[in-house]
């Protein structure tokens, strides 16, 4: 990261955190995680001029069309941000302007200002140049530390970097660990390597499996997923999720996977359920047997140890997906206990990667999230990075 001293640090964060009704904080972790890289530029001797945006004030306007600002405001955020700082926030309530340019002239070192939401600017959803040009006016060197946001080409997470050299401009701590954690997975994986996919639809992952058939050593594949699979191999899913227009690509990429020696690991049995809820009778069935009328909800325990000795026996470990509807308590099992397996791995020397937004809910809700190497706080950002897009957060700041 980028040394501060003297600056006026522009920094790109994710306090796109969820509120309450009464717009209380729920879930502090995208501030607390933004915390060292702002400490970082004011123990340099810099200010901060803090960027973000909260929801989508765009697409959720008032009846007559105008801005609901007490809803979307990011002044919400800072009596907690001052409080976690230790440092009296001062708000700007606009994004640029020239109020916010007062307020960044009159920044002394140790100071933080906290402009509006980025996303009330029609400019910063487009990539509009000449707002991301007010924005990069307002302070000396730019800071990315918005992993969450760095698919997207937006003003304030790519565009306005090209305002800045390349000595001005860096990723914060939180982004800087989000790329050389992918980056080892991808390109520098100790071995074997292994990789546990899972959520609700092939369609959502075929290019991370199919990138990763390229560089594996074990693909373990769970969740709602697996039954697409399953039911391409010609076995009964009862009323499982499936995706039938998927089935040739699940055999085309089981058929990849032995062109390239991958050992490719399915559920061999299934908790199934005769609904979809948590309260539904259940029963467990092997893979290809279930029948009609009851449908799999999570990984059974066949299945679950045979993954787990896997996991065990990995070096490096990339997780994205849960292993069944972990939101119900009761199809929770398979998801927790990889969890756990990853967790004991990682205690072994293993190093994880947590790549997705449920895989790593599940992970925060066990308080396993310090058990794991890292564990992502950009979902979609990071399944593009690992897909092997070009995020254009990085590209801009790499250039
Ligand atoms: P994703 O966002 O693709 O990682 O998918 C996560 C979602 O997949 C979660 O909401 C899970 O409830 C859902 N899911 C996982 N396993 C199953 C399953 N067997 N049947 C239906 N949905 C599932």
């Amino acid at each position: 990261m980028l040394n501060a001293a003297g600056k006026r640090a522009l920094i790109r964060v994710d306090f796109n955190v969820p509120l309450d009704s009464e717009y209380n904080i729920t879930d502090d972790t995208r501030i607390l995680a933004a915390v060292p890289t702002i400490k970082k530029v004011l123990a340099d001797g810099g200010s901060a001029i803090l960027m973000s945006h909260l929801g989508r004030p765009l697409k959720e306007k008032l009846p007559d069309g105008s801005l609901d600002v007490q809803k979307f405001t990011l002044r919400h955020i800072v009596p907690h941000l001052s409080e976690v700082l230790g440092v009296d926030v001062r708000f700007c309530p606009e994004t640029v302007g020239p109020k916010a340019r007062a307020l960044a002239e009159s920044l002394q070192p140790g100071d933080v200002i906290l402009l509006e939401n980025t996303r009330f600017a029609a400019g910063e959803e487009k990539g509009d140049e000449t707002f991301a040009k007010q924005l990069a006016e307002l302070g000396d060197v730019y800071i990315n530390d918005a992993f969450g946001t760095a698919h997207r080409a937006h003003a304030s997470t790519a565009v306005m970097a090209q305002y800045f050299a390349p000595a001005e401009k860096s990723f914060g701590f939180l982004m800087d660990k989000e790329v050389v954690s992918a980056n080892k997975v991808l390109h520098n994986p100790e071995r074997p390597l292994t990789a546990i996919v899972g959520g609700a639809k092939v369609s959502d992952k075929i290019l991370l499996l199919d990138r990763l058939l390229d560089s594996v050593d074990n693909l373990i594949i769970g969740g709602g997923m697996a039954y697409t699979f399953a039911k391409a191999q010609g076995g009964n899913i009862g009323n499982s999720i499936c995706e039938v227009d998927k089935t040739d690509l699940a055999l085309e990429l089981l058929q990849k996977g032995r062109d390239k020696g991958v050992n490719i690991y399915l559920p061999t049995d299934n908790k199934i359920a005769d609904g979809f809820s948590n309260d539904a009778a259940t029963r467990f069935a092997a893979t290809g047997s279930i029948p009609d009328g009851w449908e799999g909800l999570d990984i059974g325990p066949e299945s679950i140890e045979a993954f787990g000795k896997v996991v065990l026996a990995s070096k490096t470990i990339l997780w994205n997906g849960p292993m069944g509807v972990f939101e119900f308590e009761n199809f929770a099992h398979g998801t927790k206990a990889m969890a756990e397996y990853v967790a004991q791995a990682t205690k072994n020397g293993a190093y994880s990667l947590i790549g997705g937004g449920d895989s790593v809910a599940a992970v925060n809700q066990m308080g396993l999230a310090d058990d794991v190497s890292h564990a992502s706080t950009g979902g979609g950002a990071m399944l593009e990075y690992l897909e092997g897009k070009i995020l254009p957060g990085i590209a801009a700041i790499q250039e």
